[in-house]
């Protein structure tokens, strides 16, 4: 699995060195274990929450089971691409509801609907494109069909009652785009307020950061909302003009590079002046040679698969 090499058939030897190796591996996971409950805090003292990416709320029990801090990514669209039809508000907040609760006190950030590009939805009826990934996707599809978005928002803010809830909106490019997005979950609030149903009031409003347009005004964009959550992913992609989906460019597209590095670092600093919180949740997030870079740039969050979890707190431990 760490080389993506398969044995057809493997001979004696190889077969003693994998079992070797996996015997390995059992030890360093129970070892991680005893990290459990502890903090992820360097040894200088900087202390940075190390939470989960999830794509259903069935993945709850493994982030819980790695202690993860929270969630800091709940890629919601796997709820829609699930079904042959748009899932109702009561579809969307039983499952939001089912994960508030299961996490409890540790939070749960849902990002909204990204949906277009490489991820299509038959019955949302997408035009073709020539450029999906440069396309109709995410926000501009939310704020074109606000019926949808709205359904969604609704939901979110009433799992919001029931544990400790935030929302982040993705492919951000423009103010103007944050301004929209947060004027419909205003509208939401104030016909939940007017129906009598519970929300909390104090609900973190987040962004994705994951566009270069939005790390060069994230001065700006910090003005608007509460964190910054930054995606490498498609921050990477977008950048370097390396297309994610296209294997053969793996080796330039990387989170590494002096530009992308640069607009991380701009982001952060962009948050903090602002008195914001700013994590990273794409792939980056979990990479043990950018950790210490990002550290050192101040980030205050990390959202990494639920497994890396307990590797990363050891790393963190490690590191001054
Ligand atoms: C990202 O772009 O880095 C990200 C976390 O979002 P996704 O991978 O779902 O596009
Ligand atoms: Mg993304």
């Amino acid at each position: 699995g760490f080389t993506g090499t398969i044995y057809i058939d493997p001979d004696e030897a190889t077969i003693n060195e994998m079992t070797k190796k996996k015997e390995e591996i059992g030890k360093q996971n129970k070892l991680l274990q005893q990290l459990k409950g502890r903090e992820s805090v360097t040894k200088d003292g900087q202390k940075i929450e190390l939470c989960a990416n999830i794509g259903s709320v069935l993945d709850v029990g493994n982030v819980l089971k790695n202690d993860a801090e929270g969630i800091g990514l709940f890629r919601s669209e796997f709820l829609y691409l699930r079904k042959n039809d748009y899932p109702t508000e009561e579809d969307l907040f039983e499952a939001y509801k089912e994960g508030a609760q299961a996490m409890g006190q540790r939070k749960l950030i849902i990002r909204t609907l990204d949906i277009g590009a490489d991820k299509r939805v038959g019955y949302f009826n997408l035009p073709e494109e020539e450029n999906p990934a440069l396309g109709f996707r995410a926000i501009r599809i939310c704020l074109a069909r606000p019926e949808i978005f709205y359904t969604q928002l609704r939901a979110i803010l009433r799992a919001s009652h029931y544990g400790n809830v935030a929302v982040m909106f993705p492919m951000i490019t423009s103010v103007e785009e944050v301004r929209a997005a947060k004027e419909l979950l205003h509208l939401a609030e104030v016909k939940l307020h007017e129906e009598g149903i519970p929300f909390d009031p104090n609900l973190e409003v987040g962004i994705m950061i994951e566009t270069p347009a939005s790390a060069v005004i994230s001065d700006e964009l910090a003005q608007e909302v509460d964190f910054f959550s930054i995606g490498t992913n498609d921050l990477v992609q977008y950048t370097l003009a390396v297309d994610r989906q296209n294997a053969q460019l793996e080796e330039l597209g990387k989170a590494s590079h002096p530009a992308v590095l640069r607009l991380i670092h701009k982001t952060i600093r962009a948050g903090h002046d602002a008195g914001i919180w700013v994590g990273i949740c794409g792939e980056a997030a979990a990479d043990p040679e950018l950790i210490p870079i990002f550290i050192e740039m101040g980030v205050d969050e990390l959202s990494m698969s639920a497994a890396r979890i307990l590797p990363t707190r050891k790393l963190i431990r490690s590191l001054s």
